[in-house]
């Protein structure tokens, strides 16, 4: 049966599964194998010769070797690519693998032009991973606004994030893609998944995930996946196959099995998301409430380029970081711990975790901490928080010599200790 045309929903739950009834099993196959035995000299080698450059086995010669190729990741990478309205997907041990690749065949590709443009906010990997400048390139960091501005003859790639990481910042593409004049733009659409937001559709070369979070979904796979055309994704296999950045057959898997779930996780954790973020701007000890659509939408986002407001919080608390500090520690449903998008509720401070590489004028804020929205019942997720942001008011009140609000003074006091850890850092 071809699947063309059905629905989201159905192709989710279909796609990269066409053989299973031909094959006589409902359950996709995993394929362990780490060799293949070759049927000749002569026709292995023609089958590596075009995987090493890209393409996929030929049926005679066989797969070789699995750093080449995978059935079992084969499958989830053509399960994504449905989703992604794309051509191909290539898929890798981590997001941050994944980004690697991106930027390593994006440059190998470009005829000698080497300069990045990076939209900030960006997750604090990559981030990290641009300024590092492990992978050759020169990096300018730059609003989406100022995309127009910063492009230069020899700039090879734009990377963005939308919603970005930790702020929810919307970016819009259309507009990026329009700026970049022809640059490819890479979008990272971790926390929209295609389920929400479909980025080839706006004009971008490549989309990435870190499929670790929503896609996998049960916290139990790191992994990196680039939907794309197929000559980037010919581009990205030849990185792949000389790196060796390779997704394990296990995860690939599990990954498979999570996209039949990921529009139902990602509708009801997003239903969740809605109901605790109107909550959290009636409390008192929220300063501000991050959440797509809460900031009005100033650019019209919302329905035009993403379906739905996903399930990402953050919060800014008052009192700063000793406050998020004792909210963290006073959760019991939510798990502090960083990653997201899993079927589980999660809390962390992104400026001493996930962004603490980034540079201190970039870095979220001391008094922000981020939430998971996950699975479980809505009404026991806000009495969880309800009682872990209560943690100050009991504090602040019983106690009479206790200043009610952190002054700006104290504020800058417990930010210390992590402005000093990132400059070793910097300088590290
Ligand atoms: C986690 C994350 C990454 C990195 O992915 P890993 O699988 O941890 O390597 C990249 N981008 C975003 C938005 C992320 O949340």
């Amino acid at each position: 049966m071809t699947s063309s045309h059905l629905q989201l929903d159905s192709v989710a739950v279909h796609a990269g599964r066409e053989d299973l009834a031909e094959l006589g099993v409902h359950a996709p196959p995993i394929d362990l194998s780490t060799t293949n035995p070759l049927s000749s000299i002569e026709a292995g080698g023609l089958s590596y010769e075009a995987m090493a450059g890209g393409g996929t086995p030929d049926p005679e010669g066989g797969s070789v070797y699995a750093r080449l190729w995978n059935p079992t990741v084969a499958r989830f990478e053509s399960a994504l690519a449905r989703l992604e309205h794309a051509e191909a997907a290539v898929a890798f041990s981590s997001g941050m693998a994944a980004m690697t690749a991106a930027i390593l065949a994006t440059l190998k590709e470009s005829g000698g032009r080497r300069h990045v443009l990076a939209v900030r906010p960006l997750y604090g990997g990559t981030d990290h991973l641009l300024a590092s400048g492990l992978l050759g390139a020169e990096v300018t960091y730059c609003s989406a606004s100022q995309v127009a501005a910063a492009r230069r003859p020899d700039t090879a790639l734009v990377v963005l994030e939308t919603p970005a990481n930790p702020t929810l910042d919307l970016v819009d593409i259309r507009a990026v893609v329009e700026a970049a004049e022809g640059t490819p733009v890479l979008v990272d659409n971790t926390f929209a998944t295609p389920i929400l937001q479909n980025p080839l559709d706006l004009g971008a070369a490549m989309v990435l995930h870190s499929a670790t979070k929503y896609l996998g979904g049960h916290g139990d796979v790191i992994a990196g996946v680039i939907a794309c055309g197929q000559e980037q994704a010919a581009a990205l296999r030849r990185v792949r196959a000389v790196t060796g950045g390779l997704l394990h057959p296990l995860g690939a898997y599990l990954l498979h099995r999570g996209l039949a779930t990921l529009p139902v996780r990602v509708r009801a954790q997003q239903a969740n998301a809605r109901r605790i973020a109107a909550w959290l701007q009636t409390h008192p000890s929220v300063a501000r409430v991050y959440y797509p659509g809460f900031d009005g939408d100033p650019l019209g986002l919302l329905g035009r380029q993403m379906d739905g407001t996903g399930a990402m919080i953050s919060i800014d608390l008052h009192g700063g970081y000793e406050q998020a500090e004792r909210v963290t520690s006073a959760t019991g449903l939510f798990t502090h711990a960083v990653s997201l998008g899993g079927v589980d509720s999660l809390i962390q401070h992104p400026a001493a975790l996930t962004h603490r590489p980034v540079a201190p004028r970039a870095r979220p804020a001391a008094s922000l901490v981020r939430l998971s929205i996950g699975l479980e019942d809505a009404e026991d997720l806000i009495t969880d928080l309800d009682r872990a942001l209560a943690t100050r008011h009991s504090i602040s009140f019983s106690a009479t010599a206790a200043p009610a609000q952190a002054t700006p003074e104290t504020r800058q006091e417990s930010d210390r200790p992590l402005v000093e850890a990132a400059e070793r850092l910097g300088r590290g």
